[in-house]
C-alpha cells in the first residue's frame, strides 16, 4: 500500500469513528465507559495556530484538529463543532479529539494534558488521560476489524448525521436519498 493510500483508508476509518462510537458506547453505557464528560471552560488563553494535517505511521493515523492552542499547560488540540448545542460533549467528539491528541504526541513530542472541544456557546475541557488513550486504541482496532467485514450495521436512527455524512453516496444504509 503506496502512503497516499495509507493515508486515505485513515481517512475513511477516522469518518466512520463516529458512527462505530455511537454504536458501541450505546452498548456499553456511557456509565460504564469510563470515558470523561468533560469540564466547560469559559476563556481560552494562549497562542491560537492553525493546525496542519498530522500523520502518525505508527498508529496508522491521520488528522487535523481545527487549532492548535500553545498555553500554560502545554500544546492543546482544538475541535470546533459550529452551531453544536449540547450540554455534554458527544461521545465520537471525544473520541475525534482523544485522537488528535495522540497525533499531537506522535508528531510534536508533546503529550496535550487535555483537549479542547468547542460547542456552539460553550467549551468542554477533555483530559487526555490513560483511560481516554485506551478507549481510543480498542475502538481504532474495533475499526480496522470491522473494516475487513462487508456486513457492519449501521449504528443509529439519525438522518441527519447520514445527510452530512461524507461516505453517503456509497453508503447502501443511509437513512436520506
Ligand atoms: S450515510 Fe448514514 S449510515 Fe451510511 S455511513 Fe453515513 S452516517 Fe452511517
Amino acid at each position: 500500500m503506496t502512503t497516499g493510500q495509507a493515508v486515505l483508508l485513515v481517512f475513511v476509518l477516522l469518518a466512520a469513528l463516529a458512527a462505530l462510537l455511537l454504536w458501541r458506547l450505546a452498548r456499553a453505557g456511557r456509565a460504564r465507559s469510563g470515558l470523561p464528560r468533560g469540564e466547560i471552560v469559559y476563556g481560552d488563553t494562549g497562542e491560537w495556530m492553525a493546525a496542519e494535517s498530522l500523520f502518525a505511521p505508527r498508529y496508522r493515523l491521520t488528522g487535523k484538529p481545527d487549532y492548535l492552542v500553545r498555553n500554560a499547560d502545554g500544546l492543546v488540540p482544538v475541535e470546533v463543532k459550529p452551531g453544536r448545542r449540547a450540554a455534554e460533549p458527544y461521545e465520537a467528539d471525544i473520541m475525534q479529539l482523544a485522537a488528535y491528541c495522540l497525533l499531537v504526541q506522535a508528531t510534536r513530542g508533546e503529550r496535550p494534558p487535555y483537549g479542547l472541544l468547542r460547542y456552539e456557546g460553550r467549551t468542554f475541557r477533555i483530559a487526555y488521560d490513560a483511560t481516554l488513550e485506551n478507549a481510543l486504541f480498542d475502538t481504532l482496532d474495533a475499526m480496522r476489524a470491522d473494516a475487513q467485514r462487508s456486513d457492519v450495521p449501521r449504528s443509529h436512527t439519525d438522518p441527519v448525521r447520514c445527510r452530512y455524512c461524507g461516505l453517503r453516496e456509497d453508503c447502501h444504509q443511509s437513512l436520506v436519498d
